[in-house]
């Protein structure tokens, strides 16, 4: 089934300068780019964003980190897009991520981990929608 998925391209991995070998690992693993673009979200933007998480320990530095500087925010589309987006960038901590992965190559430590992505069709609808109104969704 064809799916949409959201990437993000976190502060940490943008600061490293490393969008744009992330784009051509998403490009080479044959997922299509339908909407892209660079934001910088304040510190309440992050924590609408991650609201699932509010209880967890680590929310409040997240919510800190994610709003730390800009991210880029891609909209990807293609066969099974949200699992192979989430396979592409392997394990939330870099250290137990796959060789080759994204997050093991471009992440740091389980909370600076370069990448985020959708995990079902639901959560991907929302999160999708909070960042791209649907007529930026150029899939042609
Ligand atoms: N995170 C963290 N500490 C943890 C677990 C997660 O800082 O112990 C951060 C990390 O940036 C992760 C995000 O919170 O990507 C969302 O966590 P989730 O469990 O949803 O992982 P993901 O779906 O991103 O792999
Ligand atoms: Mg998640």
């Amino acid at each position: 089934m064809v799916e949409r998925t959201l990437c993000l391209i976190k502060p940490d991995a943008v600061e490293k300068r490393s969008t744009g070998a992330i784009l051509a690992r998403i490009e080479e693993a044959g997922l299509k780019i339908i909407a892209c673009r660079m934001r910088r979200l304040s510190k309440e933007d992050a924590g609408r964003f991650y609201i699932v998480h509010r209880e967890r320990p680590f929310y409040g530095e997240l919510t800190e980190f994610m709003s730390s500087g800009p991210i880029v925010s891609c909209v990807l589309e293609g066969e099974g897009a949200i699992g192979k987006w989430r396979d592409l960038m392997g394990a939330t901590d870099p250290a137990k991520a796959p060789e080759k992965s994204i997050r093991r190559d471009f992440g740091t430590n389980v909370e600076r981990n370069a990448t985020h992505g959708s995990d079902a069709q639901e959560t991907a609808r929302w999160e999708i929608g909070f960042f791209f109104a649907e007529q930026e969704l150029l899939s042609e």
